[in-house]
């Protein structure tokens, strides 16, 4: 199996396509957006029960669409004190409707609730997320996955970044990942982590 020339990432979010294309660019990979290969593309149910069946689901779905190699990823925030809630669930955990925005601000003032009296020994949480790249046919290439550790604060803090940033606290630096700089928090995010290694798994690919 030799290692593609180009990929589409499969995400309408263009900081994604950008983060990714930085990382993946270096190798002398052309990284495309969906939109620059034409579309709209039907999109795939996420019916994956964890992040790396959402991934695969996704990538080979546009693999098949687009008749290109395609890199889709699946992420979300775990929380041990919840059982791993909100999980595949992060991007609607309290529900569906409206802006991008106000779904974050529902979904943090429900995370505020269920961790209220949670002690700070309990409350060690992660961002996860996990990549998989799908040739032209449909057959996957690679998986990876990536975490970024920390814990629930006691309060909200920056205002930084996106999603539930403001609630995953940093012991190591201090401050929260939305208080980090966007150029650090990629250094260390689990998109950057997986990226890295799906750069790494890319590279083996010959
Ligand atoms: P998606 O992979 O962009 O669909 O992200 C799923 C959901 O997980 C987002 O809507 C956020 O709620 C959460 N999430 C994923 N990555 C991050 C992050 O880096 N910071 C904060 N929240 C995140």
């Amino acid at each position: 199996m030799s290692a593609p020339r180009e990929i589409v990432v499969a995400t309408g979010n263009p900081h994604k396509v950008e983060e990714i294309r930085s990382i993946l660019g270096p190798l002398g990979l052309v990284v495309r957006s969906l939109d620059e290969v034409g579309g709209p593309f039907a999109e795939p149910d996420e019916t994956g029960r964890n992040f790396e069946a959402n991934a695969r689901i996704k990538a080979v779905a546009y693999a098949r669409l687009t008749g290109r190699t395609v890199l889709a990823d699946d992420s979300g925030l775990e929380v041990d004190a919840l059982g791993g809630e909100p999980g595949v669930d992060s991007a609607i955990w309290a529900g569906a409707d409206g802006t991008r925005a106000e779904r974050d601000a529902r979904n943090n003032a429900k995370l505020a609730e269920r961790m209220r009296g949670v002690s700070s020994e309990r409350r060690a949480a992660r961002f996860v997320c996990c990549m998989c790249l799908a040739d032209s046919e449909g057959r996957v290439l690679a998986e990876t996955r990536g975490t970024f550790e920390g814990r629930i604060g006691e309060v909200p803090r920056g205002s930084h970044g996106f999603g539930y940033d403001p609630w995953l606290w940093l012991d190591d630096a201090g401050c929260s990942s939305a208080e980090l700089p966007p150029d650090q928090k990629n250094a260390r995010s689990h998109r950057g982590h997986a990226a890295r290694a799906m750069a790494e798994a890319i590279r083996r690919l010959g």
